[in-house]
């Protein structure tokens, strides 16, 4: 078997897959197009390219996202380590300063002495070297092509979108407040409160705002704006459902009336130095000119700078359940293995998940070894599971979440315990999974343990580890897998 393997894509996915890979002791080639070839989407030439929100989601471990990235700090993911490193504010978020980030990921990748880094676009799979297709929603023409002759069937599109970025400079800061919902967190986000008046005002110009024609084979899969929703089409739904979505203000008192307003922009830092803000929630598909206007009613905003514009694209994604193995490999040509959105694991943390596994099992693959399955209790497992055993007919991405994972077998009334139970369990049956297949995950994990008690510190209620410790044990009672209970978690 050969012991080298090909990554096709240098996204969140591929540059993980390249990594683990590596760390597995197999020379790795990784094909990124960027800069050569450009996405509708990605500014730069850095691996790992955040192309919309700078978040990353929830840090808290009774959230699914939040067990999602212990699971892949656990597994030694260099994605979630460069993103501790490059952390910024944002409550019991993991925000990442967008550049420092990406800059991290492309000089840790770059200088891995067996991964060598080839700027080109990959316009065929190789036919025997083991190889990761990673090459994302916005996967080149030509290698989409290849995908299809692969899978003999039609691609699924679906609708993604970006939302603004605003310059800090060019806020009114005398009509916004800093805060972070609840108090979690520092005055983490700038708050844009909004009375009923101005809400109303802001609905209305913004249900006759214009927005871009679609194009029509993009009009027939309407459908998959549900994947992420755009502003308008939330408003359309109903007079309050912004109010109670992406603009629902609770948790949140305006310290100069005492009250809470009727709806809240939040806006989150985007960068390392603090300068750009990013619109949460406010994907769109309104023309540039119509967000200027319309954006520009919301208390702060009226003079402020856009960065960035929000768009919307199409995203791009196989039919997993009819193709791949809950390894990432592919069904009808075993030296290929398949990582990041384009399976249908979605979200910057979901794509890592799966890039992951398809990195360690290529690895095995060109070895010789056996492939690893993650327990489905895991949220890398079940996520993995779904993604190549769902209903082949109504097949749509999937986010983690705790509905994916095995019943706990107990009833748990409380929402937060309940999860915090599925986190428990995850995290014992992954490290006796790691254990019994002897990974080595060792990359410098007691930092990354060090950096996540930290935050678990400001969470009541969290499965917390002795700061300090490198043993890394909590004090959860618990039950995995084989039954044992009343046993410690292994954060590290
Ligand atoms: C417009 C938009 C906005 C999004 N916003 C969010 C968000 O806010 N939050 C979130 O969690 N997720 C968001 N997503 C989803 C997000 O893209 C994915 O979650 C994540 O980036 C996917 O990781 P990936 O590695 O699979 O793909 P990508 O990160 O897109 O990486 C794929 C890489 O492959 C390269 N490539 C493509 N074809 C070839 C080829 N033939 N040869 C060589 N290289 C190739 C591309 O240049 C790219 O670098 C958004 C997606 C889009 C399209």
């Amino acid at each position: 078997m050969s012991q080298e393997v090909i990554v096709i894509g240098g996204g969140l996915a591929g540059s993980e897959a390249a990594w683990q890979a590596a760390q597995s002791g197999v020379s790795v080639t990784l094909y990124e197009m960027r800069p050569v070839e450009m996405t509708p989407a990605h500014q730069t030439d850095h691996l790992a390219e955040l192309v919309c929100s700078n978040s990353l989601g929830s840090n808290l471990l009774d959230r699914a996202a939040g067990l999602l990235k212990q699971e892949l700090r656990k597994l030694g993911s260099i994605i979630l380590r460069c993103a501790d490193e490059t952390a910024v504010p944002a409550g019991g978020a993991l925000a990442v300063g967008r550049e420092a980030f990406s800059s991290l990921v492309t000089e840790r990748i770059g200088s891995h002495p067996l991964i060598r880094i080839i700027r080109e676009e990959a316009r065929e799979i190789p036919a025997d070297v083991p190889t990761v297709i990673a090459t994302g929603p916005l996967t080149s023409p030509a290698m989409a092509e290849c995908l299809q002759d692969l899978t003999g069937q039609e691609h699924l599109y679906f609708y993604d979108a970006m939302a603004p970025i605003v310059a800090l400079e060019s806020i009114d800061r005398s009509k916004v407040f800093r805060a972070s919902r609840y108090g979690r967190g520092d005055d983490d986000y700038i708050n844009c409160p909004m009375t009923r008046g101005e809400y109303e005002r802001f609905v209305d110009d913004l249900l006759r705002a214009e927005t871009i024609r679609l194009r029509s084979f993009e009009e027939e899969d309407e459908k998959f704006f549900e994947a992420c929703l755009p502003v308008e089409v939330i408003a359309r739904r109903g007079r309050d459902a912004l109010a109670f979505g992406p603009l629902r203000p609770v948790g949140l008192v305006d310290p100069r009336t005492g009250k809470r307003p009727h709806a809240v922009v939040q806006l989150r830092q985007d960068d390392m130095a603090g300068t750009l803000y990013n619109m949460v929630g406010f994907q769109t598909n309104l023309k540039w000119s119509e967000q200027k206007r319309v954006f520009s009613l919301i208390p702060g905003l009226e003079g402020a700078e856009f960065v960035r514009y929000g768009q919307m694209h199409r995203n791009t994604f196989i039919n997993g359940p009819a193709l791949l193995e809950a390894t990432m490999q592919c069904r009808s040509a075993k030296h290929l293995f398949l990582g990041g959105q384009i399976t249908g694991t979605e979200g910057y943390i979901g794509s890592t998940a799966s890039g992951l596994l398809a990195g360690l099992n290529v690895a095995r693959y060109a070895a010789g070894a056996s492939l690893i399955v993650l327990p489905h209790t895991t949220m890398i497992g079940a996520l993995c599971c779904y993604v190549s055993s769902a209903r082949m007919k109504t097949f749509q991405p999937m986010k983690g979440n705790f509905g994916i994972l095995p019943p706990l077998g107990r009833k748990i009334r409380r929402k937060s315990e309940r999860n915090t139970a599925y986190a428990e369990r995850a995290l014992i049956d992954l490290g006796e999974m790691i254990r019994e297949c002897d990974l080595d995950v060792d990359m410098c994990r007691q930092d990354m343990f060090l950096a996540v008690a930290s935050s678990l510190d400001r969470i009541p209620g969290q499965l917390q580890a002795p700061r300090g410790s490198n043993s890394g044990e909590s004090e959860g009672q618990t039950e995995g897998k084989s039954g044992v209970s009343s046993r410690a978690v292994d954060f590290a």
